[in-house]
This record gives C-alpha cells, sequence and structure tokens, in this order.
C-alpha cells in the first residue's frame, strides 16, 4: 500500500532512489509521487543525466585514463623500486654470507692428508733458517705460497720455487730487498710439490705459509673477484683462488 508524499520528501528520496537503495514502500510511495509529479519527474531526469554528465564535464575521459595511467606507472615504479631492492638486498646478503664462510674457512681451512716428508702448508707456517730450507718439500692447497724473511744479514736476496717434478729448472723468483721483505709465489697447484731455496739470505730466517687472510675485507674482495670471474670479468688486484675439493 502506498503512501502519499510531498514534493520535499520526493526530493530527499530521489538520490536514494537513483542508488537504488532506498526501502521497497519509499520506493513505492516516490513512483506513485512521480506518476502524477511533473516538476519531480524532472528533476529526475536532471538528476539522472547530471550525474555522469558532471564528471563528463570537469574530468574528460582521456583525462582519466591519463590518470589511471599516472596510477598504475606510480604502482609500476613502486613495485620495481620494491624488487630492485630486495635485489639488492639478497645481493649483499650472499656476498656478506659468502664473505664470513671465507673468513671462517681462511681461519681453519680444510687439512687434507699429504704425504709423510711433505710439509702440508694448510696446516700452518713453517719457518727454518735460509740455509736450511732447500730440504724441504712443501704443498699448498690455497694455490699460493707466502714467505716472508726475517733477520737477513744482507740487504738483499733472491727466493727460488721449484716443483719438486722438474727440479732443474725454478719456476719463480722472488727478490727481496730491504723495503720488501716478503713475496707471494701465486699460481700453484695442490697437484705439486714446491721446493724452495734462498740467494743471499743467509742467517735470515724463513717463514713459509700459505699466506691465507682472515681479515673481513680482503675475504669481501675476493668474493667479489671469484663472482666478477663467473660473469668473466677479471679484477686484475685480487688473485682468485680456486681451492682443491677431491
Ligand atoms: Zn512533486
Amino acid at each position: 500500500m502506498s503512501t502519499k508524499i510531498s514534493c520535499e520528501m520526493a526530493a530527499d528520496l530521489l538520490p536514494l532512489y537513483l542508488e537504488d537503495s532506498c526501502s521497497e514502500d519509499s520506493r513505492a510511495a516516490l513512483e506513485e509521487h512521480l506518476k502524477n509529479c511533473p516538476s519531480c519527474r524532472a528533476k529526475l531526469e536532471r538528476m539522472r543525466s547530471t550525474l555522469p554528465g558532471d564528471l563528463s564535464v570537469e574530468n574528460p575521459a582521456p583525462d582519466l585514463s591519463a590518470y589511471a595511467k599516472k596510477v598504475r606507472g606510480h604502482r609500476l615504479r613502486i613495485t620495481a623500486l620494491a624488487l630492485v631492492s630486495v635485489l639488492v638486498l639478497s645481493l649483499l646478503g650472499g656476498i656478506l654470507f659468502l664473505t664470513v664462510q671465507r673468513m671462517m674457512q681462511q681461519s681453519s681451512p680444510t687439512v687434507y692428508e699429504v704425504e709423510p716428508g711433505t710439509i702440508n702448508l694448510t696446516e700452518g707456517a713453517f719457518r727454518a733458517n735460509a740455509e736450511d730450507i732447500g730440504q724441504y718439500v712443501f704443498y699448498t692447497n690455497f694455490q699460493q705460497i707466502k714467505v716472508e724473511v726475517q733477520g737477513s744479514g744482507g740487504d738483499q736476496g733472491t727466493v727460488y720455487l721449484y716443483n719438486t717434478e722438474n727440479p732443474d729448472s725454478f719456476i719463480q723468483v722472488l727478490h727481496i730487498n730491504k723495503g720488501k721483505w716478503d713475496g707471494t709465489f701465486t699460481g700453484l697447484s695442490a697437484q705439486w710439490r714446491y721446493r724452495i731455496t734462498c740467494e743471499g739470505l743467509d742467517g735470515a730466517v724463513i717463514t713459509v705459509s700459505e699466506g691465507r687472510a682472515t681479515g673481513f675485507f680482503e675475504n669481501m674482495k675476493a668474493v667479489l673477484a671469484e663472482i666478477m670471474e663467473m660473469f668473466g670479468g677479471k679484477w686484475d688486484d685480487v688473485q682468485v683462488i680456486h681451492y682443491r675439493r677431491d
């Protein structure tokens, strides 16, 4: 049963009616009123046409899509930024992890068994007089052998490195002089055994080691150099050490 309503009440109901959110009774009453009231009917038509019309006048369609594009672009930028951040953080995390792992590995490297009579430098540094050092055979699992000279009588000397498989020819020479009392033989292999002799260093004590670095930045540099090498790059300053993994 419908109730009669005034134009004022109809005006109140019109927005709800347009939104389709007025009650069944209100709708019936309004529709009844509209049938008999041309001015409210006209108002309804006006409202119907101005609702979307206002939008299309003040915010024409191209602007809306431009705005949507802007919003999408903004969202895309935020997503890209988040992705890049995640990538950068993962990369940094990975480098940090590898650095710490390498530091631990360097301070307590895996010691491989070598035949008796060979000095395994992975176990630690070895020390002997310059005159006696030639008696010993060395093994390195670090692709390098570092030689440090202490208390030399003379101003300079030479250290030779031989491969025991081919003792007739030395493979590397280190010139030791007052400014530089240590040096490193590089590019060595765990497959071979090495012998070291000194010239002009009588009276000095020679410390032979793998020359592993345990500091954070040295290891981070090594990790970065390994990563660069993986991608075909090369960091001239840093020697990449390949471990024997058998
Ligand atoms: Zn009316």
